[in-house]
């Protein structure tokens, strides 16, 4: 009796980038319910524990409900205290202090921080209010954290960002190598395929290379622990192996590849940003690769012996050796994974290519069970951030604004006066906090992230720009998280089901849900939050005059009516939004607004290889995986009979290249930025656990996760410990040149660390590890490596 009170409904996880579906069940206006969903592909019905526990992570008593300023006398006073206020009075103070910033100072001076669990919608809402509204390319998403350096490595190899293959490789390859990943917590329902696969097929083995041992070791076949950074060293190994074993696939290399040298004078990203400015990001690009040949890139490689590969990685000659083999067997299907390992790294796009240059070698890519898959943190990390393009750099489809051709076809598609579209790269991420913290980005926006607690070196570089004077800091967010606290304004934020979106999860799947309940409070989705604020501009107030002169039917218009009323994105009647579902936006704005703008950036890729189904079809099935043509998915890119954008009788084309080849990029081993010496002696390693997302704003929120994972501790060798005269329990002191925490001593447990490395998960806020963190950057990517750097570790 009770189940008929029940209302069922589809939605992705709110959580990580494997993007399970789940099933939904709303009673009286709450949900109450979920559970895998049996229709969904990647899950099968599975969820790992935070999925079980979606059902509470709305429910948070401490749930924001109403906008917040700091003020003082009933006035706003960057000094003041956080006092709940109207929509119209915060969004009134942001416009005055925005319009000023943008009088005084310029676009350059304007920023928003967002992120791959932004919905589709909204981050397309956010890219397109700042670079055609404000001119400014100051937007970045928190997935510069997580994933620059594959984005960035798949386009500069390929054409084109995004993994060839799909999670159908896990059913088929006869060996997974997991560089630096650890899938059995940060991955687990992929994990679950991955042990399927392995306990199902008895000649399947996994192979994981870490710098400690973890969960997803103890499931392996083979454990390679290595010393930070040296992965290089072991990648330029195993092609090495290839080359000299006569593994080569000359045939494959011959139609389908070419040559390139990294540039390798590039720096460590870190202050003052002294190295490569993030221009076109593409392969040809002088300034990070120069064209070479097979010769010159054997030349190279011929440096990594298995002895200098063993003495600067520490591994095992024999599992070194092995490891090569798998890759030169022309027998053996392989399917490599990394995640942060490889991407939050000093050298992170280089590492990537590394692992590209074994696939291309062999030929072993682009078909079932063979290729290079990055997997992804956040739910919308490729949807959102790389395919909507929310990086500095980067417009819709894998456009890049410092391309020409790229910003007037983006103004075109936008209607807007040719030229006003920005041509320099943003900032990025590190160097946002940089801006602010010198007073040169003093309007900026957050949204959907904790940055305070997920930037590196916080103390240092983040904090202090939050509180300089000159800046207005605005939050949005569904909990008061430590950015949101050190904010000027607190926008609360609807969360997940109570608004409609979209996700794209890691294997190029787009999958949408519908708004199941209402957001409590005055809570407001972000892209009610971006359209709102932009009624509240003038064309005059923010365009220079030439450009206004262009564009004569735009004088005096907002900027609401020029980017989200253009005849365009509001052509879909509220009529046809989400018969039996809520919808708040589109009650509030009165047109069917997600599928309006849904619709426009569609636009972008369909017929560049990009091409996304229609989008009422999303709302039928469990997702696809685009390119979508003819309501087709694709599984396997660049691969005939898969792809429909290769051509028939070529068998594979990258055609991302003009040329239809893709770019081996050789590299060599460098050392990382910091490392561990006399005065600070431990490498630290920061990472997630399983039973928290992120920065613990959601999971932390539920009882039974928190009390499964109530506070982060230090993991440590039990060696190292006694050395110390510590003993596991006790509380110590993290220092590095930074900052310092305190933490609680483990020596047993999930994570195994070897003598002279410890590990610290960063979900708990009061241990907010990333004030010890170096704020080191691939200087190619500016993604963080929050992998490596020098610690000691004393008695509290
Ligand atoms: Fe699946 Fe990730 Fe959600 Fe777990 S957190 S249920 S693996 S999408």
């Amino acid at each position: 009796g009770e189940e008929l009170h029940l209302k069922w409904s589809k939605a992705p996880c709110r959580f990580c980038g494997t993007g399970c579906g789940v099933m939904v069940a709303v009673k009286d206006g709450r949900v109450v319910a979920t559970h895998g969903d049996m229709q969904a592909e990647v899950n099968r019905g599975l969820n790992c524990v935070k999925g079980y526990f979606l059902s509470k992570i709305m429910y948070g008593a401490d749930r924001l409900t109403r906008p917040l300023m700091r003020m003082r006398g009933g006035q706003f006073a960057k000094d003041g205290e956080l006092q709940p206020v109207s929509w119209d009075m915060a969004f009134d103070i942001m416009a005055a202090h925005w319009k000023r910033v943008l009088r005084e100072k310029g676009p350059d001076a304007v920023g928003m921080f967002g992120s791959g669990q932004w919905t589709l919608w909204e981050g397309y809402a956010a890219s397109k209010l700042m670079r055609a509204g404000f001119r400014s390319n100051n937007l970045d998403p928190n997935a510069r954290h997580c994933m620059a350096s594959a984005a960035v490595a798949f386009i500069r190899a390929f054409g084109m960002d995004e993994p060839m293959g799909c999670y159908d490789d896990f059913e088929q390859a006869d060996a997974f190598v997991l560089w630096g990943s650890n899938m059995a917590e940060m991955h687990p329902i992929l994990w679950t395929r991955i042990t399927d696969r392995r306990l199902s097929a008895e000649h399947v083995r996994i192979h994981t290379l870490s710098t400690y041992e973890h969960r997803t070791t103890d499931l392996s076949d083979a454990t390679v622990i290595f010393h930070p950074g040296t992965d290089l060293a072991i990648l330029n190994y195993i092609a090495n192996h290839i080359i000299q074993s006569g593994a080569v696939n000359r045939d494959f290399v011959q139609r389908h590849v070419n040559f390139r040298l990294a540039n390798t004078d590039i720096g460590y990203g870190l202050r003052p940003d002294n190295v490569l400015e993030q221009r076109a990001q593409h392969a040809n690009d002088a300034q990070v690769s120069q064209p070479a040949d097979f010769e010159a890139y054997t030349k190279q490689v011929a440096e990594y012996t298995l002895d200098r590969a063993h003495e600067i990685s520490g591994v095992p000659k024999t599992q070194l050796e092995a490891l090569a083999r798998l890759y030169a067997d022309p027998k053996a299907k392989v399917m490599s994974l990394w995640t942060m390992g490889f991407n939050q790294h000093v050298r992170g796009v280089w590492a990537n290519h590394m692992v590209y240059n074994l696939h291309l070698l062999t030929g072993k890519i682009s078909e079932p069970g063979n290729g290079p898959f990055s997997l992804t943190g956040q739910p919308s990390a490729c949807g959102t951030a790389r395919e909507v393009g929310t990086f500095s750099h980067r417009l819709p489809a894998d456009m890049q604004v410092t391309n020409p051709e790229h910003r007037r076809h983006s103004e075109e598609l936008w209607k807007l006066p040719a030229g006003l579209l920005p041509d320099k790269v943003g900032y990025h991420a590190v160097q946002q906090d940089r801006m602010l913290k010198d007073g040169r980005l003093n309007a900026y926006w957050i949204q959907c992230n904790n940055n305070l607690q997920t930037a590196p070196n916080t103390n240092n570089e983040t904090y202090p720009g939050y509180r300089n004077p000159a800046n207005l800091v605005v939050c949005s967010d569904a909990y008061p998280t430590v950015t949101a606290m050190a904010s000027d304004i607190v926008l609360p934020t609807a969360m997940w089901v109570e608004k409609e979106g979209a996700y794209g999860n890691a294997e190029r799947r787009t999958h949408f849900w519908h708004q199941l309940v209402e957001a409590p409070g005055e809570a407001r989705s972000d892209l009610w939050q971006l359209m709102e604020f932009s009624k509240r501009f003038t064309t005059e107030e923010v365009w220079p005059q030439d450009l206004l002169a262009r564009a004569p039917d735009y004088r005096g218009k907002t900027l609401y009516e020029v980017l989200f009323r253009n005849g365009q994105v509001d052509r879909f009647p509220l009529a046809e939004a989400d018969p039996g579902y809520g919808n708040h936006e589109s009650a509030h704005f009165g047109f069917y607004v997600q599928k309006g703008l849904f619709e426009e950036y569609a636009a972008f890729g369909r017929g560049h290889g990009h091409d996304l189904a229609p989008f009422d079809t999303y709302h039928q099935v469990r997702g696809l995986r685009w390119p979508v043509v003819d309501g087709k998915e694709t599984r396997w890119r660049y691969r005939e009979g898969f792809d429909p954008y290769v051509e028939k009788g070529s068998g594979l084309q990258f055609y991302g290249n003009l040329d239809r080849r893709a770019n081996i990029i050789g590299a060599p081993y460098e050392p990382p930025a910091e490392s561990p010496d006399q005065e600070f002696d431990l490498w630290l390693v920061t990472g997630r656990v399983l039973e928290h997302w992120h920065s613990g704003s959601m999971t932390l929120r539920v009882p039974e996760l928190y009390r499964a994972f109530p506070g982060a501790v230090m993991f440590m060798h039990p060696e190292d410990a006694t050395k110390r005269g510590l003993r596991r329990g006790q509380e110590v002191r993290i220092q590095s040149r930074r900052g310092e925490i305190r933490s609680r001593l483990e020596t047993r447990g999930r994570n195994r660390v070897p003598p002279g490395v410890v590990f610290v998960p960063f979900f708990d806020a009061s241990q907010l590890i990333n004030k010890v963190t170096l704020d080191a950057t691939d200087p190619i990517s500016k993604q963080t490596d929050f992998k490596k750097c020098a610690v000691r570790v004393v008695a509290a």
